[in-house]
């Protein structure tokens, strides 16, 4: 295997070991770039070859990564992919930043996605969308498809996500690669540009289980700059990889396998849990019975945020500002108007225009406040269900990857494919996908498992059980 084809855990050990660089290994992922980048478009912007110390300590994880364009590096653009953003250079780093560069990590680019992490297949990005490297007339799933591109593709050892309803874990389960979704309050959120408060958060997305604990170590923690995030201990992770899944109790909600799923994205999670079950785990069915809510009451909260976020896009601090040749109705508002038409795709419109309505007065009670009634119900049903049990294990998403522009017509059917994935945010619990089959398309299939609130560890366990009795994980697209 190439170098840019490994494991940052196994990459580590040959850097520690002095069998290869960081200058080699960064050279290897460069080479990749070079050779698919124009394919699979996973970043939007490269950066200037880093220098790197050779002699780093042995603390050091001097990983290449890939980082979503929604989050903050000092002095480099960060547009959230979107045209109102262009050009706009923050003048600090996100906490997630600022740690990942004490740990020595090597940043390649800004990785694609969904404007403001708007959608579920990247091709909402202003610059135009990223391709599944896995098959270039399919997604790769959104809004983080170009930081799991750039992993599935040797573009990057590691990315960096944000998963608001499932931006992580989705696009992780189409190109299968492996992504996790932290406990609300786990990671900070400081310098992640905002699409829905309550909602967001920044996780890792990596070709292994054993990846995901090791970033999982460099990002999480409390932060003061963020007054969400909890101010809890954080685990070495790393210690959570027993390969023991023995006695444990595993959930399986029923409403997760009724019609939309596809006949074989169920035999591969069918298939992923009965080897679960023959490594010692007690698996029963469950039942989440407010499930069907979930599209509705994620996109009445989700938009009602975004709407409230995106207001400060004004054309007076940051990016783009737009003028009218000619006065409408007075200069500041016309500049507004223009400004947030010209900068603004069409998805984030229908997100600011829904959000808008659902708060405005004579319907904030009928929507948003039912909305997080409903939402209050969702998370209930995982609390009930985690006095039982210490996990709940599901398919990701009901299909494997689509075809480029298959649903860009009808934003509804877009929004159902999230249906796995949203409650799990609604609820502020932890998941993560791990690959567990392969369509007879070739393309990747994503087993997810849930957790209680600040139990990343139980994530881990399972998965990195799950992955020592198969072979998914192995699997690289240009490797044939
Ligand atoms: N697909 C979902 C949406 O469009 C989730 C996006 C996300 O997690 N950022 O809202």
């Amino acid at each position: 295997m190439k170098l840019n084809e490994l494991t940052a855990h196994e990459i580590l050990d040959l850097i520690r070991s002095r069998r290869t660089s960081i200058s080699e290994v960064y050279e290897a992922v460069t080479d990749q770039i070079q050779t698919t980048e124009k394919d699979v478009r996973a970043y939007v912007r490269l950066n200037e070859k880093p220098c790197h110390a050779d002699a780093l300590d042995a603390a050091a994880v001097p990983v290449p990564i890939g980082i979503k364009d929604n989050i903050c590096v000092a002095g480099q653009e960060t547009a959230c992919c979107s045209k109102i953003l262009a050009g706009f250079r923050p003048p600090y780093d996100a906490t997630v930043i600022r740690k990942l560069k004490a740990s020595g990590a090597v940043f390649v680019g800004s990785t694609n996605m969904d404007e403001f992490a708007f959608g579920s297949s990247t091709e909402n990005s202003c610059y135009g969308p990223t391709r599944n490297p896995w098959n270039l007339d399919c997604v790769p799933g959104g809004s983080s498809g170009g930081s799991a591109a750039a992993v599935a593709s040797g573009e990057a050892i590691w990315a960096i996500g944000s998963d608001t309803g499932g931006s992580i874990r989705q696009p992780a389960s189409f190109c299968g690669v492996v992504g996790l979704k932290p406990t609300y309050g786990r990671v900070s959120r400081y310098g992640l540009v905002a699409f829905a408060s309550s909602l967001d958060q920044i996780g890792p997305l990596t070709k292994d289980v054993t990846d995901a604990a090791l970033l999982m170590n460099i990002i999480a923690g409390y932060d003061e700059y963020d007054s969400t995030c909890a101010d809890m201990p954080v685990p070495d992770y790393t210690q959570a990889l027993m390969n023991d899944v023995k006695g444990l109790k595993i959930g399986i909600p029923q409403e997760y396998f009724v019609a939309g799923i596809d006949p074989e994205v169920k035999a591969a999670v069918t298939a992923a849990i009965e080897v679960l079950t023959e490594g010692g785990a007690v698996v029963e069915e469950v039942s989440l019975p407010h499930t069907e809510y979930a599209v509705a009451t994620y996109y009445i909260v989700a938009t009602a945020e975004a709407s409230s976020n995106l207001a400060r896009y004004d054309g007076v601090q940051y990016g783009l500002r737009r003028q009218p040749a000619a006065v409408r109705k007075n200069p500041l508002i016309d500049m507004y108007e223009e400004t947030r038409d010209a900068g603004f795709g069409p998805e984030a419109k229908r997100r600011i225009m829904l959000g808008t309505y659902s708060l405005s007065s004579g319907y904030y009670d009928d929507y948003y406040l039912k909305g997080l009634k409903v939402r209050t119900l969702i998370k209930q049903d995982f609390d009930h269900v985690f006095r039982e049990f210490d996990a709940v294990v599901t398919p990701t998403c009901p299909t494997t990857a689509f075809k480029i522009g298959e649903k860009m017509d009808d934003p509804l059917s877009m929004y159902l494919s999230d249906v796995y994935t949203i409650s799990v945010n609604l609820s502020g619990i932890p998941a993560i996908s791990v690959p567990c089959g392969f369509s007879k398309h070739r393309l990747p299939i994503g087993l997810q498992i849930l957790a209680k609130p600040f139990n990343e560890e139980m994530l881990l366990r399972i998965a990195y059980a799950y992955e020592q009795r198969t072979e998914w994980h192995k699997r690289r697209v240009f490797e044939r």
